[in-house]
């Protein structure tokens, strides 16, 4: 067909650029070298009590450690699941299922990923309590709205550390201290922070923390849930006694070996890495805001993560189609995503940019950068460029109408 020979053409002769860090990363080739042995020498059950076994069980407890390491806790009280979104759901039904028979409420934040909000989803039907707490302007969780619907009989308060739409980030402490006052206990969604700022969860009071490796360069598919010593939880996956008990299915090491890596790596560049995407952020937020047209930036720039930069275009000044947006951004080769999600076969209006106070017009038309590891400042300067660009031609200007309407 015409369309996908001119498609094919393109691809062939532009350069592509990945600006989708948010939404998973390439492995690291230094974890994938970790990995390789443990797929074909080290592939022992780490059940076995044999020596192919005992090999296999000595590198997932080494993977363990090392992961426990990087956020302040015991290995006894890290957990392998298969990624964030197992995690998260342990988090919430494992507790509702331990917990749920004296207390009802389950408190969640506005600006939660589907792993958070659709677990809750399925508590509210149920007959769970469910409550979301507003976030302000900058899409952070006020420690008022917190106390206006925390109750004694909550007993679990949910907030995602690092918004994966828009990088903000939330004051853990003070949110974990309040539903502790309570007698609530306090998991959060620490996929987008683990590895790219400082997370501990003695400093915060945490008492659950979800994490996946594929947003830090690990391997898909292998992720972990942080539980406090001393609290219980239903295990969702039912078979053998891996895991203690909490997880059964047999261990992958490659995996956990690579995310254990990716970890590791993360936590020695840190600091660097913080600073190089720093200056890339405002790098790019001064282009963007000096060219590109009525855009609005959705990141707070004092308080998010600098490798997440969420911008919409003001439906009341312009008026743009954000599917449009997007596909244009493609066709100049540039992998950015949207403020819509699909939800049953439609594009819906993202909840998370909608929280922050926007109109359904102008959240779908956001386009979030996420950018990491191997991003340049060159190849930000070129799609903050296409965006203007692409801006300009296919939006509308709104006539201001003076006087009466
Ligand atoms: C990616 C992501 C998840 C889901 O993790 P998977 O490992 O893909 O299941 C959960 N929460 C946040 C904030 C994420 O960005």
């Amino acid at each position: 067909m015409f369309h996908f020979g001119v498609l094919y053409l393109m691809k062939k002769i532009m350069r592509r650029i990945y600006l989708d860090y948010t939404a998973t990363t390439p492995v690291d080739r230094r974890v994938v070298e970790t990995m390789a042995p443990y797929f074909t020498s080290t592939f022992g059950n780490a059940s076995s009590i044999h020596s192919f076994g005992r090999e296999a069980k000595a590198a997932l407890e080494q993977s363990r450690e090392s992961i426990a390491a990087l956020i302040g806790a015991r290995s006894s009280e890290v957990y392998f699941t298969s990624g964030g979104t197992e995690s998260d759901n342990t988090a919430l039904l494992g507790l509702a299922a331990r917990y749920g028979s004296k207390k009802k409420r389950l408190i969640i934040s506005a600006i939660e990923h589907h792993a958070i909000l659709h677990s809750a989803e399925v508590l509210s039907k149920n007959g769970f309590d469910v409550r979301i707490v507003p976030v302000d302007s900058q899409g952070i969780v006020r420690e008022e709205a917190l106390l206006d619907s925390i109750t004694p009989e909550t007993f679990l308060v949910s907030v995602i550390h690092v918004n994966n739409e828009t990088g903000v980030i939330q004051n853990l402490t003070t949110l974990a201290a309040i539903a502790h006052e309570k007698g609530s206990l306090f998991h959060t969604d620490a996929v987008q922070s683990f590895g790219k700022i400082g997370f501990n969860v003695e400093e915060t009071g945490v008492d659950l923390a979800s994490f996946t490796a594929h947003k830090i360069y690990g391997p898909k598919g292998i992720g972990a849930l942080y539980v406090r010593r001393g609290i219980d939880l239903d295990p969702l996956l039912h078979g053998g006694s891996q895991e203690r008990n909490r997880r059964a299915g047999t261990e992958s090491i490659p995996l956990v070996a690579g995310f254990s890596k990716a970890a590791e790596l993360a936590g020695e560049e840190m600091q660097q890495e913080h600073d190089r995407l720093l200056r890339l952020n405002s790098h790019m937020r001064n282009i963007i805001g000096e060219k590109v047209p009525a855009v609005i930036f959705n990141s707070p720039a004092d308080n998010s993560l600098p490798n997440i930069l969420s911008v919409s275009v003001d439906s009341k000044e312009m008026d743009i189609d954000g599917e449009a947006l997007i596909i244009n951004m493609d066709l100049e080769g540039i992998a950015v995503t949207s403020g819509s999600a699909c939800s049953s076969g439609s594009l819906q209006p993202s909840h998370v940019i909608k929280a922050l106070g926007r109109d359904d017009r102008t959240t779908m038309a956001t386009v979030r950068f996420s950018f990491g590891r191997y991003t340049t400042e060159d190849e930000l300067s070129f799609a903050a460029d296409r965006l203007a660009e692409i801006v300009g031609r296919i939006g509308k200007r709104k006539k201001i109408s003076l006087g009466a309407s």
